[in-house]
């Protein structure tokens, strides 16, 4: 058959999505279990009625609504289709074929295959024995061909965070020439008060971009909604490279009607981070090494039983994330669907 595709391709790893069950409790996507926040629907629906038309490339109301949120200029902020799509845009604003982009490992499975397919080189540092960000070991791994660092805070799927004194340290090591991003999309789980908002700690520094997402506090996942904080450069870079138009007014419309309801949006966090404490506390019963989370998930290192304990908890009826030969992560819900988790074990 005649090859019409790039060869590296088949050697690249799918991106595996948490498998939605129907009927099955889904505890594989950091997905928040209560639904659109009020006011989310109805912005929805309106916007509909202009479904004909383009959106706004800009987002220019989402950016001013973030830029009132987040008290920064409304130039320093890009919104993009997920923030799995500003990782993207990142890479392609800041590496050439062959230049090096330096993460942790294990960490979130899009950065090997965003790093594959812009043709930048990863280089993937291991976690500490905890399942932590290795920041010495980070720093240690920038060369002159480093243009990017991604630190997952917390980290996808081990739920671990970094602290404000390893990252000041960490900050302080990085070139000034290495983009540094800042990957947030748990942020608003973080209960530690040592685990530092990248945002308000490390916002003014040029060569920090903060990612954050719409799609796990904020419960906006299915209409891809992400949004990245940088200097106006970087900002500006990057809505430069963006899909044109990939983020749908109906995405903006909703994105700007769950910030009106951040209060909702807390209390529900609230919940989840209350019950993140109760299932960690009762999963430690059985397997001791859970690594402490600040995120909507945990981390079971399982090794080589991560794939028969996940086919295991599914013939129960719950579906959790495993990562083959590695571990299982499990997302935390509402109180009835954490205690089916925990029947399974
Ligand atoms: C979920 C997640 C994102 C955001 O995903 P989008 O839905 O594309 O906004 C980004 N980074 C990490 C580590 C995540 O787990």
């Amino acid at each position: 058959m005649t090859r019409l595709t790039r060869p590296d391709l088949d050697a690249l790893p799918a991106y595996v999505a948490g498998r939605t069950v129907p009927g099955a409790i889904k505890l594989a996507s950091n997905e928040v279990p209560y639904g659109p926040l009020p006011g989310v629907v109805e912005a929805v629906t309106a916007s509909i009625s202009g479904a004909h038309r383009y959106p706004d490339p800009g987002a220019t109301a989402l950016r001013t609504a973030l830029s009132e949120r987040l008290g920064v200029d409304a130039d320093r902020i890009a919104t993009g289709c997920g923030s799995v799509a500003l990782t993207e845009h990142l890479f392609r604003v800041t590496c050439l074929p062959g230049d090096e982009a330096v993460y942790a490992w294990r960490s979130f499975e899009a950065y090997p295959i965003i790093a594959a397919t812009t043709a930048a080189t990863s280089v993937r540092v291991p976690n500490t024995a905890t399942h932590a960000h290795d920041l010495r070991a980070m720093a240690a791994a920038i060369t002159d061909r480093t243009r990017l660092v991604i630190v997952c805070n917390p980290n996808n799927p081990t739920g671990t965070a970094c602290r404000r004194a390893e990252l000041d340290a960490f900050l302080d090591a990085v070139p000034p020439t290495v983009m540094v991003a800042l990957d947030e999309a748990y942020r608003e789980f973080v209960t530690d008060p040592d685990v530092p908002d990248g945002l308000e700690v490390y916002g003014d520094r040029p060569n920090v971009v903060v990612l954050r997402t719409l799609s796990k506090a904020w419960g906006l996942a299915g209409l891809r909604i992400g949004y990245l904080v940088g200097s106006p450069e970087v900002a500006a870079a990057v809505r430069k490279v963006v899909t044109p138009f990939s983020t749908s007014a109906t995405a903006q419309a909703a994105a700007v009607a769950a910030l009106r309801a951040s209060d909702e949006m807390q209390r529900r966090v609230d919940l989840i981070t209350a019950e993140r404490e109760r299932v960690v506390e009762a999963v430690r019963k059985v397997y001791p090494d859970v690594p402490d989370t600040q995120s909507n998930f945990f981390w079971l290192p399982l090794g080589d039983a991560a794939v028969d304990f996940a086919a295991k908890c599914e013939e129960s009826g719950v579906i959790v994330r495993a990562f083959a030969g590695d571990g299982v992560r499990v997302t935390i819900s509402s109180p009835g669907e954490n205690d089916a988790f925990l029947d399974c074990l």
